[in-house]
């Protein structure tokens, strides 16, 4: 029978520009260009069924790391005609800060996430300052309650969510980063997430400085061509280059929400 595909959106809800080309690529020449950050959370919507990807960050994460705040991811959603306190499924690709916050915003959904992430998350890794950095511990204890509340599906590595809807970990930028391939009316997409912030990154196989395993994210770039139909099915996780490439899901969308079932100009 054939798979039904999900349309997909992405809503930008922070940004972040002047930055210096050493905060996106290790190794980068200090004068060459540096792309501003934008962040994003995604919807997958097929008949009824509605699947929200992370959660973005709030508002005292904004304040203390510096970020602009641009809109809340679920307060975003009645403009796609959802109700964030409604949404059964959420998938978090990993649980940095700017992924898995806001989760009281979703208090009926399930949480899906790779084994490895948890543990890394409360891990020895933490120890280490560079690494926890990343992290917000209110967010990782949110995800601790969660898992005792039993709202969270462990999915150990490659895993089909739903027909249409895989998950394969990544690693390399978190130890549990995981990606989504997606079937939709253009074939099948692959959600990046942070496996590739910028086009740059995987186009050019360069490496994000915030990294727990550089051979696995250079080879995360690898299996992102594998998966996807074309490179022009890769979606990276922070481009703002996303938001010229890709069509407003409406008019009165425009700079908010995009579609990437859509080709993208490029
Ligand atoms: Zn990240
Ligand atoms: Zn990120």
């Amino acid at each position: 029978m054939p798979i039904d595909p999900f349309e997909i959106y992405a809503i930008r809800y922070a940004h972040l520009g002047n930055r210096h080309a050493g905060e996106n690529f290790l190794l980068a020449d200090p004068h060459e260009y540096a792309s501003d950050l934008d962040y994003f959370v995604w919807v997958l919507r097929r008949g009824g069924t509605s699947i929200v990807v992370d959660t973005g960050f709030g508002e005292e994460a904004a304040r203390s790391r510096k970020r602009e705040l641009l809109r809340s991811p679920a307060a975003t959603l009645p403009l796609l005609g959802l109700d964030a306190s409604a949404i059964a499924d959420v998938i978090l690709t990993h649980l940095h800060y700017d992924h898995a916050g806001n989760l009281a915003d979703f208090p009926r959904a399930r949480f899906h996430i790779q084994d490895r992430e948890v543990a890394y998350a409360t891990g020895r890794g933490m120890c280490h300052p560079a690494l926890r950095a990343p992290f917000d511990l209110s967010g990782v204890l949110e995800i601790v309650r969660r898992v005792y509340a039993g709202r969270v599906e462990f999915h150990d590595g490659n895993t089909e969510i739903a027909p249409g809807l895989n998950a394969y970990r990544v690693g390399g930028h978190s130890a549990g980063l995981q990606i989504l391939r997606v079937w939709t009316r253009r074939g099948w997409v692959v959600l990046a997430s942070d496996a590739a912030h910028l086009y740059a990154h995987f186009e050019q196989g360069r490496v994000f400085p915030v990294v727990y395993n550089v051979e696995e994210m250079l080879e995360g770039y690898k299996l992102l061509y594998q998966l996807a139909d074309s490179p022009d099915h890769i979606v990276p996780g922070h481009d703002p280059l996303v938001m010229q490439y890709y069509p407003a899901a409406r008019p009165d969308l425009e700079g908010i929400v995009v579609r990437l079932d859509c080709a993208p100009k490029r």
